[in-house]
């Protein structure tokens, strides 16, 4: 996925520092550690590692994400793994989505009556589901998409205007707000959440500790009712460095196998590219060690997006 123009951490790398002075001893401190993680993220703050090619010898070098809560760039990686290990749980049997939409008031009442609002097979089976709520489990206040523009005086960005939505067709109008980059940043950190809260609890067999174990009993008791096979085991015969390597995307430049060769410290820059000039795009150019021998150079490219 490309590169946003605009990213969260832009605006807060150039304006996040005259927010603090101007808003010193009125910002908790979970409000200065999201905004710390997030101007962090993807950079040499926060260390990251060097992968190869395994067979054109390209050499990539990416940067450790902060995995914050509040930061739109991480947000998105950690949807898809925790879609994916709702996936894996999921047991064969038939599912009921059950939904609550309830006044503040009444939420404490319906939790201790079980007041059940909204029930009924979900219409695409439950995997379904868990995609349509990953899609807003893990959404944080503002995704990079929606920036558009920032200078010293103004961020710009996307909105949807449910309120003029087209009656016929529900569809939203999307809108271009402009904000100062101190009220702008104001805003996205009243959506900072307080510590300990949580966003996702999941309960009875889906809590957390007996998980696994209940699970896997169950799956194996259903196939034996079912008088199928039970299920097959976990036959996992990568090597033990594999998750790892599988895990990176292939080379830009084959389509090659990209292994890990180095991993550097929180603010330390890699052996591997120490030294070597920078071209116009910030990647890293090398002249030695390119299996080649018709090709002038071989590139380092500083990509950010690779996730842990
Ligand atoms: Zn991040
Ligand atoms: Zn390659």
């Amino acid at each position: 996925m490309p590169r946003p123009a605009l990213e969260l951490a832009d605006i807060l790398r150039a304006h996040g520092e005259a927010f603090r002075s101007t808003h010193a001893g009125h910002l908790s401190l979970g409000q200065l550690k999201v905004m710390s993680a997030i101007e962090a993220c993807r950079t040499a703050a926060l260390g990251g590692h060097v992968a190869r090619c395994d067979d054109c010898r390209h050499l990539a070098v990416s940067y450790n994400s902060c995995r914050n809560r509040h930061c739109p760039k991480c947000q998105g990686a950690a949807a898809r793994d925790w879609l994916a290990e709702r996936e894996a749980d999921l047991l064969p049997v038939p599912y009921f989505h059950v939904a609550f939409t309830l006044p503040a008031p009444l939420a404490a009442i319906a939790f201790h009556n079980k007041t059940v609002v909204y029930a009924k097979p979900p219409f695409g089976g439950p995997a379904a589901v868990l995609a349509y709520l990953a899609r807003y489990t893990h959404r944080t206040a503002i995704a990079n998409s929606r920036l558009v523009a920032m200078d010293d005086h103004a961020v710009r960005f996307r909105w949807k205007d449910y309120r003029a939505a087209d009656p016929a067709t529900g569809a939203v109008r999307l809108k271009t707000m402009s904000l100062s980059p101190d009220e702008f940043l104001r805003r996205f950190l009243l959506h900072v959440l307080p510590p300990g809260f949580h966003r996702i609890r999941h309960y009875g067999l889906l809590a957390k500790g007996p998980r696994a174990i209940d699970l896997d009993r169950l799956r194996a008791l259903i196939a034996k009712q079912a008088n199928d096979q039970p299920a097959a085991p976990d036959d996992d015969e990568r090597e033990p460095d594999e998750p790892e390597t599988t895990a990176l995307p292939a080379c830009p430049c084959c389509g090659g196998r990209m292994r890990i060769i180095e991993r550097f410290g929180c603010g330390r820059s890699p052996c591997t590219a120490a030294g070597l000039p920078l071209d116009d795009c910030g990647a890293v150019v090398i002249t030695a060690g390119c299996p080649d021998p018709s090709a002038a150079t071989v590139q380092i490219s500083l990509r950010r997006r690779f996730c842990f």
